[in-house]
């Protein structure tokens, strides 16, 4: 961490000269001293310091000075930082503002110019305020920090993307934190834009988009060869599967991630159930785990890059991405899984992101202490974020299509809950379940604040107060990227391998061989995970997918 600052202020340049030589002297070694020479060019170097987050111990300013007195200047600086401890320098003939600020701003001290010797008029009294400073006031953090509202959409997607992608950052709420309202203010000037995000190193981003944070934060965004055996399109379980063993096996990898390695599996709090790992791991471990895997074996690995399109030229398979570059490769896996569903119910469009969320709860629950909460979902991954947000919560409510937990609700809700899932529900006490009970409707001005509910069998409806409301309902798969050029059903899931008996491509697969299992129907290009017609959506199932994939990408690459 910085050294912590001594900010001293005077316009005269021989007292400037000597207060600074006497505190470099004494405490130079241990503090940082800025010396200026008005008020108005200290606040700038003040604001400067609090973007990077640097401690500011002690102001040691003179009172008359012109354009900014040193009382106003404090007055200023104090709301940046509050316990920086403060001093003012005065004549014989000021003394009387120094006394009325010592209620007014909670001055530590007035000294009378001249000091001299320092020993005997300045230290004693500086050391006692900085003693007492450096054991009272806690270290600064010293890592990124995303300063916004808890109900802003952009700030809940910031937030997302840097817990998901491991990033570790400091969040402060500007509804509860003066000094930080104040910088951000300052930042914005007029507008107000949230979130500001601030590097130890002093760059503020305002309402950054994913890529330009990914930049900033140094993760790869740009293939390092135009040219390779393998692209492989989403960076979930079936993705990383794929490039761990493709990479293990020599082939030459690229994987493209428009979020975060791990995909939905990244976004779940405990996974019980995949192998090897008898008291489960949270899904940011499983990702982090096959992410540097991946990488140890030569896979490379773009993160916050959208594959918009995918094609073919000649007997290569292309795709471009959203920033427009375009990669080659011999074979292409389509690994790019499915997302939420969406809850189409009055109201809940502007509310989305500000109490209402679609997914996992990762970097909400903290913000859920105390407060009562839905989860609406019926399958394993509405299971999970409930029992996730029965540790932070009061009182987590799952509202449940079908007619009980661990029977299949309706055509649209393929996978009733785990057995497993449902006993540890049924033995949390302050989570309830409420079956046959569907929204229909949320309510709420900056945020989410009440949802109505209406119960199928009876047909009765209330409105419940509601602090959050976190929606796992079904899924729609990722496959726009290929459309028009692989075949995919009514629901656009992709077909491969035997099932493409039952589409157009039984009449147009002009190879003398059958399509591999989990080819699509132009060859050469691939589909694992969930992305997939009739997919069981499950971890294991997505990394054995993309394990096997491998296996057909050699096979194919005998042929050309
Ligand atoms: C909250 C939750 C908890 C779960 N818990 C369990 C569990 O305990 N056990 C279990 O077995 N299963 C669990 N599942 C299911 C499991 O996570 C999925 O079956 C699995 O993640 C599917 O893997 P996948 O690689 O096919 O797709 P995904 O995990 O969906 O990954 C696809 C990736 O592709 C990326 N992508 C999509 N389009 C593009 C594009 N155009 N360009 C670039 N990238 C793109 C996405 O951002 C995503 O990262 C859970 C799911 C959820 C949502």
């Amino acid at each position: 961490m910085a050294n912590p600052v001594i900010v001293t202020v005077d316009d005269e340049p021989q007292v400037r000269n000597a207060v600074e030589r006497d505190l470099r002297q004494k405490y130079g070694a241990d503090y940082r001293i800025i010396a200026t020479g008005s008020g108005a060019e200290a606040l700038d170097a003040v604001r400067q310091l609090k973007e990077r987050n640097d401690p500011v111990a002690l102001f040691l300013v003179d009172q008359l000075m012109p354009g900014m007195s040193g009382t106003e200047f404090l007055a200023q600086a104090l709301k940046l930082y509050p316990e920086a401890r403060r001093v003012l320098l005065t004549a014989y003939a000021d003394t009387e503002a120094a006394i009325a600020s010592i209620n007014s701003l909670g001055l530590d001290y007035y000294l009378m110019k001249p000091w001299d010797p320092p020993e005997q008029n300045l230290y004693p009294v500086l050391d006692d305020l900085l003693n007492h400073w450096a054991a009272t006031v806690a270290v600064p953090y010293d890592g990124i920090r995303v300063a916004g509202t808890l109900w802003s959409a952009k700030c809940h997607n910031t937030k997302d993307f840097l817990a998901r992608n491991g990033v570790p950052y400091q969040w402060l709420d500007i509804e509860a934190d003066a000094p930080t309202r104040e910088l951000v203010e300052a930042v914005n000037k007029e507008e107000h834009r949230v979130p500001v995000v601030f590097f130890p190193d002093g760059t503020v981003l305002v309402e950054p988009d994913n890529r330009t944070l990914a930049d900033k934060i140094g993760m790869r965004t740009q293939a390092a060869q135009t040219f390779y055996d393998l692209i492989i399109v989403g960076a979930g379980p079936a993705g990383l599967g794929a490039a761990v063993y493709g990479a293990s096996e020599g082939l030459r990898i690229v994987m493209i991630e428009q979020e975060a390695t791990g995909g939905q599996a990244g976004t779940s709090a405990l996974i019980e159930n995949y192998l090897g790992f008898p008291r489960g791991l949270s899904g940011a471990d499983l990702a982090q785990r096959a992410t540097m895997q991946a990488r140890r074996f030569g896979a490379e690995i773009l993160i916050a890059q959208e594959v918009t399109r995918v094609g073919m030229e000649g007997r290569y398979r292309v795709v471009v991405l959203g920033d427009g570059t375009r990669l080659c490769g011999h074979t292409l896996l389509i690994a790019t899984g499915v997302s939420v569903r969406k809850l189409e119910v009055p109201g809940i469009e502007p509310l989305t992101g500000a109490g209402v969320y679609y997914g996992a709860p990762i970097t909400e629950a903290v913000h859920c202490k105390g407060q009562d909460v839905f989860v609406v979902g019926g399958a394993n991954s509405a299971g999970q974020a409930a029992l996730h947000l029965s540790r932070y919560a009061s009182k987590v409510t799952l509202l449940v299509r079908g007619s009980a937990l661990d029977k299949r609700g309706s055509a649209k809700q393929a996978f009733a809950m785990s057995h497993y899932l449902v006993e540890q529900i049924n033995a949390t006490a302050n989570i309830g379940v409420l079956l046959q009970t569907e929204v229909s409707a949320v309510e709420g001005g900056k945020r989410l604040e009440a949802i109505t509910i209406r119960n199928k069998a009876s047909g009765k409806s209330e409105t419940l107060p509601a602090w959050a409301m976190f929606i796992l309902i079904g899924a729609v798969p990722h496959t726009s990227l290929v459309s028009g050029m692989v075949d995919r059903n009514l629901a656009g899931f992709i077909r491969t391998g035997p099932d493409m008996r039952d589409g157009p491509t039984s009449r147009s697969w002009t190879l003398k061989r059958d399509p591999f299992l989990l080819e699509t129907s132009v060859p050469g290009i691939f589909a694992a995970g969930d992305v997939r017609q009739g997919a069981i959506p499950r971890v294991a199932a997505a990394v054995g997918q993309g394990g096997m994939v491998v296996s057909f990408v050699h096979e194919y690459l005998k042929t050309v």
